[in-house]
């Protein structure tokens, strides 16, 4: 046990140097238990880092100083957000506290390393995918719809996508919930639903502030899909993403929501759906060793698939039989490296 000065900076640079998405801090008998989410599993801090797993709370309270939330309110959920500089590099954190029983709870999420986004060839795009999106992105209107489950990996692919505009100098607006990473080449707007400030208000704002390219960090109410459509068919570029298990489904979702589907098929430029697939550890075959810190992966792979305009003609003629995307020869479906 110990709160120790530059502990919880210790605690960043583990995470960062593990490649970990989120820290956990578990309140456990009047102390706070240190977890690390690494390629998607939750490993305690002891098995992974040369200091301490149990650390007393006031590295929370550290948290909540540095993330700027109410310290002496300790009954409600509070989020906020933190760059810290630490010896493994500079980290910004999202960082989410919540009461429990035993105490507050706190988790922090790594959301940006470096802020800077990384490339499409970086994020593991390669050959006629590749190609396809870059031809794509370049358009002046349409919709660029990113989809997958949650976790998979959604917001850094739209971040990718939107380097390739702002490198060339163009005006970036976003609209997010929550302003998760702060990149000083977009301008962003972050939703506030409890003031109004809605993704479709937004989007409604962002629109008139004449962007060469926006995106809308999640389609998720009709109000919003409908804007978006029209606005694709208008002159906008729009990058956005929705929740799909499938790439048919990221276009039926804007079907659903009470679009016509000849609207969606002209406004729909790409659809990028995308998963994240873990590798078995090639040294211990799953069964967890010291190279893997006994997670038994190897970290994790994406896979994207691509739907074109040809693909989701031929979708939204038929829905109630779409087509066998791996019959696509145009679509194809690769598994590639994602950068952690
Ligand atoms: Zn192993």
């Amino acid at each position: 046990m110990s709160d120790r000065e530059g502990l919880l900076e210790d605690i960043v640079a583990a995470a960062l140097t593990l490649h970990a998405s989120d820290i956990h801090f578990d309140p456990v008998d009047g102390l706070v238990e240190v977890l690390f989410r690494v390629h998607g599993s939750l490993l305690p801090a002891v098995r992974v880092m040369d200091i301490e797993s149990r650390v007393t709370r006031a590295v929370v309270q550290r948290l909540k100083v540095l993330g700027k939330l109410a310290l002496g309110d300790q009954r409600r959920a509070q989020d906020g957000h933190i760059r810290m500089q630490t010896f493994a590099g500079i980290c910004d954190l999202r960082v989410a506290v919540v009461p429990t029983v035993t105490g507050e709870r706190a988790v922090a999420r790594l959301v940006g390393v470096g802020h800077s986004a990384v490339t499409l060839s970086e994020l593991g795009m390669h050959g006629d995918v590749l190609a396809e999106v870059r031809q794509v992105i370049a358009l002046r209107s349409g919709l660029i719809l990113v989809a997958g489950r949650v976790g998979a990996g959604k917001s850094t692919t739209m971040r990718s996508l939107l380097k390739e505009r702002s490198d060339a100098g163009e005006s970036v607006l976003t609209i997010e919930d929550p302003v998760e990473l702060m990149i000083p080449a977009y301008r962003q707007m972050a939703v506030d639903d409890k003031q109004g400030w809605t993704f479709a208000e937004c989007l409604r704002a962002a629109l008139r502030q004449d962007p060469d390219c926006l995106m809308v960090g999640e389609i998720r109410d009709e109000e919003t899909a409908q804007i978006a459509v029209r606005a694709g068919l208008t002159g906008h570029l729009i990058v956005t993403s929705v929740h799909a298990s499938t790439p048919e489904q990221a276009v039926m979702r804007l079907v659903e929501f009470g679009n016509r589907p000849s609207f969606v098929r002209q406004a729909v430029a790409l659809v990028i759906w995308q998963r994240l697939v873990r590798t078995v550890c090639p040294d211990c075959r799953g069964a967890g060793c010291d190279g893997c810190r006994g997670t038994g992966s190897a970290g994790r792979f994406a896979q994207f698939r691509v739907l074109s305009g040809r693909v989701i003609d031929l979708l939204l003629a038929d829905p109630d039989s779409p087509p066998r995307l791996e019959t696509y020869h145009d679509t194809p479906s690769l598994a590639l490296t994602k950068k952690e």
